[in-house]
């Protein structure tokens, strides 16, 4: 299936180590990347571990001090030939990234422009990195802010967003200044050796980008407490994160966590039902339910729940399930089967205490190959209530369980009680309940009538559980730059 693309070049089944695509010796092993829509075998790649991880940290760092001094105005030309390769190239990496993760074809090409802005969007902002002059309290100085890279960097990524989740990470660092050792999932790591072809073809110098891929674990062992990376950005579960925070801390070490999410939508009473309803379904069932800003917590007012409740499963019902690289497929297979299970626990256990089961509910009938994929029907729970799982757990699948409130006060407590704060939607007319709601709601993001929240230009995190830092817009860059003070005695 891997001959459907056109460009041969992108594919490349090694890592990449100062410049050289290098595989390992064949007695570490090596593992396979699945098309989650069949159970096929799309490729077999070498089991990178701790050695190639520092040999890719020595890359990084030998080119660092020719990478960093290089005009800001040439790293950002670099960036932006990356970026019009990978819009010249977009179907290939389209198709290798519904090979490979399962989303339509269209939400491929969606995430390819949402990356390729990013890289477009930081190339613009390398060249705007500007220290401060300050007021010096004594006229026998003078007192200087410069910003400087913060060095080498590591980067983790997760497979649900091949793409977006390297660019919006690797495109501020080379624009910094900084070079990097990306870890990409283990289940996508395609896309990202595509990627890496690119900037290759794009002048990026050997080194500035190393991949390895593999063992994990190791891997991301090696990164957090080498002393020469000094900042490591990830994206992933929070178990994960944890885990790396921890590391981090322990090595006195930069870090930005974007993590899990669970976020709720809230339906007021004199929201636009329709706009609602469209934008629920859009948001749930968004890469098959698999993204972090998704929408999994549903909370509608009593007054609109019948209405709302209807307009959602027309919606849901609209949608074609299959295959991705299939013409008017808007719900792809999960991940993995694991993935699979933890829907189908979760619609389980919902009706067992009580959902209704509005629409799907179970694995769709789909002729083969795609009878070996992770598919599930687009699923509608309604009379859901807070003792289920899908309340607290992030469901990251096609599940979309409706919540009755009836007051502003209860809504909101609803929507916060999660150990979660990526992002939240909320519709209203009302503008003083809207700025209320806004400020009352306990994360990074808020969609207001809106849940097309992402973009290079605005920033992208959360709070409590959900992570540190932020990625994309202006605040993106600042994550990979150090804030050096420089004072100067006139004698
Ligand atoms: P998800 O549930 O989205 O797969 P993970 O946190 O398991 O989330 O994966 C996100 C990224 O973290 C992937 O690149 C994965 O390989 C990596 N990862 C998993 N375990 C570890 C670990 N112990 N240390 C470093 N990275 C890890």
């Amino acid at each position: 299936v891997l001959s459907r693309v056109k460009d041969h070049g992108l594919l490349h089944t090694a890592g990449l180590i100062g410049g050289k695509w290098t595989e390992t010796a064949s007695d570490k092993g090596t593992f396979e990347v699945h098309n989650p829509a069949t159970g096929a075998v799309l490729a077999t790649m070498p089991r990178m571990r701790a050695d190639e991880t520092r040999a890719a940290i020595a890359a990084a760092h030998a080119v660092l001090p020719q990478w960093r001094h290089k005009p800001a105005k040439e790293r950002a030309a670099i960036l932006r030939k990356w970026h019009d390769l990978i819009l010249q190239h977009q179907h290939d990496i389209a198709t290798i990234m519904t090979l490979e993760c399962g989303k339509p074809t269209a939400e491929a090409l969606g995430e390819i422009a949402s990356g390729a802005a990013s890289v477009e969007w930081f190339a613009a902002e390398a060249v705007r990195v500007c220290g401060d002059v300050l007021e010096p309290h004594n006229r026998d100085r003078r007192m200087l802010v410069i910003k400087q890279p913060v060095g080498v960097v590591g980067a983790i990524t997760p497979w649900n967003f091949p793409m977006s989740m390297i660019t919006r990470k690797v495109a501020p660092a080379l624009a910094a200044g900084c070079t990097v050792i990306l870890k990409p999932a283990e289940l996508t790591p395609l896309t990202a050796l595509a990627l890496a072809e690119l900037a290759e073809r794009a002048g990026l110098p050997d080194g500035c980008l190393n991949i390895v891929i593999g063992d994990a674990p190791a891997i991301g062992h090696e990164l957090v407490s080498s002393d020469t990376v000094r900042k490591l950005g990830f994206t992933g579960s929070t178990a994960v994160g944890r885990l790396l925070a921890a590391g981090a801390g322990q090595a006195v070490k930069r870090i930005s966590l974007e993590l899990g999410g669970n976020a709720p939508v809230i339906v007021f009473g004199d929201a636009d039902l329709e706009l609602a309803a469209k934008g629920i379904v859009g948001s749930a069932l968004r890469n098959a339910g698999q993204t972090c800003i998704c929408a999994n917590r549903v909370f509608v007012h009593d007054s609109v729940y019948d209405k709302l409740a209807e307009a959602v499963v027309e919606h849901t019902r609209k949608l074609k399930t299959g295959d991705g690289l299939e013409p008017g497929v808007n719900v792809g297979p999960l991940i993995t089967p694991a993935a699979l299970d933890k829907v189908t626990g979760h619609v389980t256990d919902a009706v067992a205490k009580g959902g209704k089961l509005l629409a799907g509910g179970s694995k769709p009938e789909l002729p083969a190959p795609l009878s070996g994929g992770n598919f599930f029907a687009p699923t509608v729970i309604g009379d859901a209530t807070i003792d289920m799982r899908c309340f607290k757990e992030e469901t990251f699948g096609p599940l979309i369980p409706l919540f009755r409130f009836s007051t502003d006060e209860e809504a909101v407590l609803l929507a916060n009680t999660t150990e979660y704060g990526l992002a939240a939607y909320f519709y209203t007319r009302d503008l003083a309940r809207a700025w209320r709601v806004a400020e009352e709601l306990e994360f990074g993001m808020i969609g207001l009538n809106e849940v097309a929240i992402t973009s290079e230009v605005a920033p992208f995190g959360g709070v409590k559980a959900s992570g540190l830092g932020r990625e994309q817009s202006k605040y993106g860059l600042s994550e990979f730059l150090d804030v050096k003070y420089v004072c100067m005695g006139l004698g």
